[in-house]
């Protein structure tokens, strides 16, 4: 099987191929068209050429096309979560959350073209009218990672079409056969040539020709904070407008009055869900002392249940890591934990599901050091770092200490404590008894620090990255009326 980068409405086959395995057998799964910088030129040519209309068609039939991309991602959302499972490794019921998270996106930025709201407000001068519109920003960049291969993509496409932007898509090498798959709903749901470009390529150089293109003029990004960084400093050069969606390091805080059952299923679905590979997952878990033990207890043995294998099978709890490399990085982590005085209470090795495939334990560390390797260093694997503390001030003050700031929870029945927690805890996420995982799509999603860059994805948030404000001053008194001197006497 092959799939083909999308240029201009048309498949299109590359000079080379790359493969895409799945990483719970590795089997090959399918051959991929190498796109190449040249198809970068052909790609934004297409869509430069494609904006005018899509921008000059009203916003409500856009809404209606993306309510159509919906229904069929309604209809196939088995099928993709069956591909990306087998392209990704996630577990099915994930997979299929994956998808239904682009479904609600579809509607509820579909919905946003009747709406896409600007403003009206008082002027200082007689007749005269003044108004905020939002324009479409033009051709948009989009580079996404590999671990919400429907979700994260969905979070930029669908609210960059309904402003009107024409797109280049670039998404991760490990995920090419669910992306060209999803790019085919667009096309089945009758978008316009050239409104949505698939580019698909190993390696940094597509991803780099796409920012430092000239008629590219919003970017935007998820994936780690290396690559993030990177990005953000062409597109300075470039004055070009960049949303970044990074790293994280996140932690569920516990109070000693905490459920104590809830808080053992939400750490373990929070933290091994996606095999720890969200960019949510908690990896810290922020214990205070009374509780700590029978959290830990309750933990060691709930994750010993975990079941590993292949996500397609329904009973599997834990899925593959995404490929060898990821796999020997979260190892090289548990030993540097190790090493630093961290004690294992369960995992640290990779595991062996029938001899193939990238499997990692679930692992749980105790007497995780703030400030220690484990503590800080986002590991984008099944770890969990368990820290103690006295007090709910030194949980916040330990969590706001990260250099990352996505999502935190905390756990207690004290209503007090609950709103101390949501008003000092400096993340952009914030669950009460609730892990840091479950993002729904209507409200603002990043991070602060070094997770993000003052952006932020979903909700109508989203849209402030994909327009631009225009300010529309109409003056119908027939004379010249200077703003800040006329009206006054002074
Ligand atoms: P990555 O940074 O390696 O790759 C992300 C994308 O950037 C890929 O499509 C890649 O091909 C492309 N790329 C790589 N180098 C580039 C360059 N120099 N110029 C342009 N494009 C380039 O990240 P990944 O391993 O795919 O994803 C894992 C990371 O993503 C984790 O750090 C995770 O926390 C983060 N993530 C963050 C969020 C969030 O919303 N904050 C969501 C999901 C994942």
């Amino acid at each position: 099987m092959e799939f083909q980068n999308y240029i201009n409405g048309k498949w299109v086959k590359g000079r080379k191929t790359f493969q895409t395995i799945n990483p719970a057998n590795e089997a090959l799964l399918a051959d991929i068209a190498q796109a190449e910088i040249s198809d970068v030129d052909l790609a934004v040519d297409a869509a430069k050429k494609a904006f005018p209309s899509w921008r000059f068609t009203p916003a409500p039939l856009r809404g209606e096309m993306l309510y159509k991309v919906g229904d069929l991602l309604k209809q196939k959302k088995e099928e993709l979560a069956q591909l990306l499972t087998r392209d990704m490794g996630k577990v099915i019921a994930e997979a299929r959350g994956d998808v239904q998270e682009a479904i609600d996106m579809a509607y509820f930025m579909g919905g946003e073209g009747r709406r896409l709201l600007g403003y009206t407000a008082p002027v200082e001068m007689p007749n005269k009218f003044g108004m905020a519109v939002r324009d479409p920003a033009g051709v948009v960049g989009l580079i996404t990672p590999w671990n919400f291969p429907v979700a994260v993509p969905s979070w930029k496409i669908f609210p960059a079409l309904i402003a009107g932007n024409t797109i280049i898509w670039k998404p991760s090498p490990e995920t090419p056969a669910i992306s060209a798959a999803f790019v085919k709903v667009f096309e089945d749901a009758g978008l316009p040539p050239g409104v949505f470009n698939l580019l698909m390529a190993p390696g940094a150089d597509v991803g780099r020709a796409l920012v430092e293109h000239p008629e590219v003029r919003v970017l935007s990004f998820t994936g780690s904070t290396t690559t993030g960084r990177a990005i953000a400093g062409a597109a300075a050069r470039l004055n070009k407008k960049v949303s970044l969606e990074m790293g994280g390091k996140n932690a569920i805080i516990v109070m000693d009055d905490a459920n104590l059952e809830l808080v053992a299923d939400a750490t373990l679905w929070a933290a091994f869900g996606t095999t720890g590979q969200r960019c949510t997952a908690a990896s810290r878990l922020i214990v205070q002392k009374g509780i700590a033990g029978r959290v830990k207890e309750a933990l060691v043995e709930r994750t010993k249940k975990l079941k590993l294998g292949d996500g397609l099978d329904p009973n599997v709890d834990v899925g593959p890591v995404i490929n060898k490399v990821a796999l020997e990085r979260i190892h090289n982590y548990v030993q540097i934990g190790q090493k630093e005085g961290a004690r294992v209470l369960v995992g640290a090795s990779t595991a062996d599901v029938g001899g193939k495939g990238f499997f990692y334990a679930p692992t749980l560390f105790d007497g995780v050091k703030p400030g220690s390797t484990l503590e800080a260093e986002e590991i984008f694997g099944p770890v969990l770092s368990i820290i103690e503390v006295e007090s709910l001030e030194e949980a916040i003050e330990v969590n706001n200490r990260s250099k990352y700031g996505l999502s935190t929870s905390i756990f207690t029945q004290d209503i007090n404590r609950a709103f101390t927690a949501m008003r000092d805890i400096f993340t952009g996420l914030v669950y009460v008894n609730h892990g840091t995982t479950g993002a729904e799509i209507q409200f603002p999603f990043g991070g602060v620090r070094g997770t993000g860059n003052g952006h932020r994805e979903a909700g109508q948030a989203a849209l402030e990255v994909f327009t631009e404000w225009k300010s529309i001053y109409v003056d119908y008194s027939g004379k010249l009326q200077r703003a800040q001197i006329d009206n006054r006497k002074e």
